[in-house]
């Protein structure tokens, strides 16, 4: 029966230290011991919530259920938004499990137990092997925020011929500009200032583009895919003339209001808006290996996994002053 510290979310707001027990290991459970936690944007969602906070795990597996087949003690994996799924309908079967009605996810489902925390308990099928050549605090921001960004490009056939236009340069945008490039994409990015312009374009973009005080925006080339990634939404009038006809745009941040956008510039232009959450496990195995094959890793900065820590790590990440992704660790 193993007994670990968690950090949760309270209602006021503020981070608790406090103790999960989970039952002995069943079936094809995993104890992994964590070693590294992104912190997400949606972290600060789930912050007044009762529940234990943090889905970009890495860590260590300690210990291995009954019916484990392939992990062993030692072994390094993480873990990301999803925990579980029916394994047997149309969306299981066919490598769209986060669609899955049964599906278990962060912040809805097993709310005693997540990445802030010393250890955690998780299916085998759920967690991924980290590949060598990323560190623990390489590999932590890529399982929400590297799988998200790289589910956008791979999943909904985006072309190495394309231009791609990243919208914000935070925990999201940052590895978004990395794996477009990457990919062989040519990369506009979009930011408030200039502020990480010499960043963007050492992370591999082609053309920057400070949108402060702009009613118009010249581009040499238009956008084939616009990826969301700032946490405001964009004004639709001046983004859609650069949009390439035949376009997707994919908004990547969660946001409570409704996604408005001008009707004519959408059906004109045959736009299309892609939904999406993070990618399926299929992706995700094929994100990591990219990232470790093209060397793609995240900017972080660290914080301890203290409740001072962790309460810390988030005001730097509301401030809007996170380079570029907050990782905790513990001490
Ligand atoms: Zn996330
Ligand atoms: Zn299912």
């Amino acid at each position: 029966m193993p007994t670990f510290t968690v950090y949760k979310g309270s209602k006021e707001g503020k981070i608790v230290k406090s103790e999960t027990t989970k039952g002995d290991l069943q079936n094809d459970q995993v104890l992994v011991r964590v070693t590294a936690s992104g912190l997400c944007g949606t972290d600060e969602h789930f912050k007044s919530a009762d529940m234990v906070l943090g889905h970009e795990g890495a860590g260590v597996v300690e210990e291995t259920g009954p019916n484990v087949n392939d992990l062993k003690k030692g072994d390094r994996v993480g873990w990301g938004y999803q925990h579980d799924c029916c394994g047997n309908c149309d969306y299981c079967l066919s490598g769209r499990e986060t669609y899955c009605s049964k599906r278990q996810m962060y912040g809805y489902a097993d709310r005693d137990q997540g990445s802030f925390a010393s250890h955690a308990v998780w299916r085998e099928a759920f967690l991924f092997k980290i590949p060598e050549g990323l560190s623990d605090s390489d590999a932590a921001p890529l399982m929400c925020g590297g799988a998200t960004v790289f589910n956008a490009l791979h999943t909904y056939g985006i072309k190495p011929t394309d231009r791609v236009g990243v919208m914000g340069v935070g925990g999201l945008g940052h590895l978004a500009i990395q794996f477009a490039a990457r990919m062989g994409c040519d990369v506009v990015v979009f930011s408030g200032t200039e502020g990480k312009k010499e960043e963007a374009i050492k992370l591999g973009a082609k053309e920057f583009i400070a949108m402060k005080g702009k009613d118009k925006i010249d581009i040499s080339r238009k956008v084939d895919a616009l990826l969301v990634t700032s946490s405001v939404s964009p004004d639709w009038k001046l983004m859609l003339p650069i949009m390439a006809p035949t376009g997707k745009i994919f908004p990547l941040t969660v946001d409570s209001g409704d996604f408005k956008i001008p009707h004519m510039g959408l059906v004109g232009n045959g736009l299309t808006v892609q939904g999406l959450v993070v990618a399926a496990r299929s992706v995700h195995r094929h994100m990591l290996e990219f990232a470790a094959l093209h060397d793609i890793k995240p900017i972080v900065m660290e914080f301890p996994m203290t409740e001072d820590g962790i309460t810390d790590a988030m005001s730097v990440l509301r401030d809007g002053k996170m380079r570029y992704r907050g990782v905790l660790k513990p001490q």
